[in-house]
């Protein structure tokens, strides 16, 4: 099994095993320069806004577990019992790029393409990061 798809199997064994309607839809897995890997899954919420996304969550049970950069994460979206087909490789939402990138600044993500899942860097999905004054860029 390869590193990309390892790191999808853990995402996908996640959120086949935690999925719950309208709490958890998404699991995340991150790989680290070490090779391990570590996952989140999403937290849905009665307020849309305060849900936390499977990336953020994997990111932080990264950083409780070590320091190595995070060079690839992969997050599966599972069906709604009302919609056809399989779990799918999912690209990170928009904060996810922004909060992944300010953690993990050389991160790329699986995407779904054909033939197969390819790892695109994730600063080419976000070119016009913002960059604020808290930490040096
Ligand atoms: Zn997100």
């Amino acid at each position: 099994m390869t590193g990309n798809e390892r790191l999808m199997a853990a995402a996908l064994d996640l959120i086949t095993s935690r999925y719950r309607l309208a709490r958890h839809q998404i699991g995340a897995a991150l790989l680290d320069a070490d090779g391990d890997i570590h996952v989140g899954l999403h937290l849905d919420a009665m307020v849309g806004r305060a849900a936390v996304c499977a990336e953020a969550v994997a990111l932080g049970v990264a950083r409780m577990a070590t320091n190595a950069p995070i060079v690839l994460a992969a997050a599966v979206r599972h069906p709604k019992p009302d919609e056809i087909g399989p779990a799918r490789l999912v690209p990170p939402c928009g904060l996810c790029r922004e909060l992944l990138l300010d953690h993990a600044p050389g991160i790329s993500v699986l995407v779904a393409d054909a033939p197969g899942p390819r790892a695109v860097p994730l600063a080419d999905l976000l070119p016009h990061k913002y960059i604020g004054t808290k930490w040096s860029a």
